[in-house]
């Protein structure tokens, strides 16, 4: 075997594949989809180091639902390690780490050797997150002149998950993939800007205040400042069955994973935003929606969505009431409620999506020792300065603007926090 390549298969080539290959690893993939995007770099990297020893394939999901369906595969990406036609290791499903993926490589008796990129630059700042208020301290560092690298997992960070943004001012009705598109040409044509699409694994200060960065691929960038734009991830519910059936009709991100649900059932747990906006998204693609939440009301606030949810015909809405475990033989088949709907306190769902609010991306910030409230928030004064000398935060990571997570919120403190990086290293010089 020596396929350095990645190569697309279809539904017809997959069993010959898994059965004449050593070892084989699928990535079953979809459009619109973020962790998709955050994938593909990863993935192109490895088959150039590996592909001596496995064949890297990719299927398009959506043109091959019948396989993906009898092999269970409910989330995009989802990989899938074969040895000798036989499936082993761990599947790993929508944001993946590189280090998960060599976790399987070595199952398959590969040996794992991987280089250190060392970066010798030193940046003026060191940016990590690509969501909004990276993008926006980016735009606003290459603007002073500052060199500065974006480190990001995934582009356009939370917009590229939302489904419709109708309240950014001068884009009305902008698609949420379109935005963050837009965020990243904005920041990349500057050439004082490196943009690098990686996971940091480890910060670092030394003796002379300089910031070492290590990412997951095992990149290493310095930098005299830092920006965190870490932004937060989906807060889990901790039902009885949730991480046994994530990916398979689990979900956490309705734009990623709505189409596999086309012309199917399913419930959305949450009454925020973000759950009004999910249902709405399913309603257009899946037959029925039931939207499950704790209080007798939405706790959203944008009335807009409020009208629109209750508006549809096929979103049933089943207040103060809570999931108290998910059922199914290898995929969710059905969800148990603590109170009787129409009768009965089972629901037949073929997916249930959770959406019940979001949590600082905060582990990556416990050495630091940089100042977070009680719920993982960094503290940050009103120039965007934390506790820490040429640390800076910004967007939804942070305590700024108190609860208002919104995107031009992120973009402005992302805009102070370049400034203030600004005037910290032009005092230093
Ligand atoms: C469903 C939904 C709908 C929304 N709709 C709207 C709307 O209509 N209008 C609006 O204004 N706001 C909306 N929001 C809120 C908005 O998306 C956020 O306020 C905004 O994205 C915050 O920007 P941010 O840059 O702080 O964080 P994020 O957008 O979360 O970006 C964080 C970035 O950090 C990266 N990252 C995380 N960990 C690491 C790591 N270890 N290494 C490297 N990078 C890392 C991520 O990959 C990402 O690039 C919505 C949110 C959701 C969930």
């Amino acid at each position: 075997m020596n396929k350095e390549e990645i190569i697309h298969i279809n539904k017809d080539e997959f069993y010959d594949i898994i059965k004449n290959n050593e070892n084989v690893i699928i990535d079953f993939y979809s459009t619109e989809c973020p962790p998709c995007e955050a994938l593909a770099e990863k993935y192109i990297e490895l088959s150039k180091r590996y592909g001596s020893k496995i064949l890297f394939t990719k299927i398009f999901r959506q043109e091959n639902k019948d396989l993906a369906m009898s092999l269970n595969v409910m989330s995009s990406p989802t990989l899938l390690f074969y040895k000798n036609g036989v499936e082993i290791g761990q599947r790993l499903l929508g944001y993946i780490n590189k280090e998960d993926i060599l976790k399987n490589i070595a199952l398959m008796g590969v040996e794992i050797k991987e280089d250190i990129v060392s970066n010798e630059k030193i940046f003026d700042t060191i940016i990590i997150g690509s969501g909004p208020a990276g993008a926006t301290a980016s735009i606003y560092a290459s603007r002073y002149n500052m060199s500065n690298v974006v480190i990001g997992g995934e582009i356009g960070g939370m917009v590229a998950k939302t489904h419709l943004v109708d309240n950014y001012p001068a884009l009305p009705n902008i698609e949420g993939s379109e935005l963050s598109q837009k965020l990243l040409q904005h920041f990349k044509k500057y050439d004082q800007c490196e943009h690098v699409m990686d996971v940091v694994k480890q910060i670092e200060k030394d003796d002379n205040g300089i910031f070492k960065i290590i990412t997951d691929g095992n990149r290493h960038y310095k930098g005299k400042s830092l920006i965190i734009a870490l932004g937060t991830e989906k807060r889990k519910a901790g039902i009885k069955g949730e991480s046994e059936f994530s990916g398979k009709g689990i979900s956490y991100c309705t734009i990623c994973d709505g189409m596999f649900y086309q012309d199917k059932v399913v419930a959305v747990l949450g009454a925020g935003d973000a759950a009004l906006t999910g249902a709405l998204h399913l309603s257009d693609v899946s037959t029925d929606v039931y939207l499950i939440y704790r209080k007798e009301e939405f706790s959203a606030k944008d009335e807009a969505l409020k009208e629109e949810v209750k508006k549809r015909h096929n979103i049933h809405l089943i207040s103060s009431s809570n999931v108290l475990e998910i059922q199914g033989s290898n995929i969710v088949e059905e969800i148990i409620l603590d109170k009787e709907y129409n009768g009965s306190n089972k629901l037949k769902i073929d997916g249930l999506f959770i959406e019940i609010g979001t949590i600082p991306n905060d582990a990556l910030l416990e050495k630091l020792g940089i100042e977070k409230n009680d719920s993982g928030f960094i503290k940050i004064d009103q120039n965007c300065k934390t506790n820490l000398e040429g640390v800076y935060a910004a967007g939804d990571i942070t305590t700024g603007f108190s609860d208002l997570k919104q995107i031009v919120v992120a973009e402005a403190m992302g805009a102070v926090s370049a400034t203030s990086a600004k005037k910290y290293i032009s005092q230093k010089k």
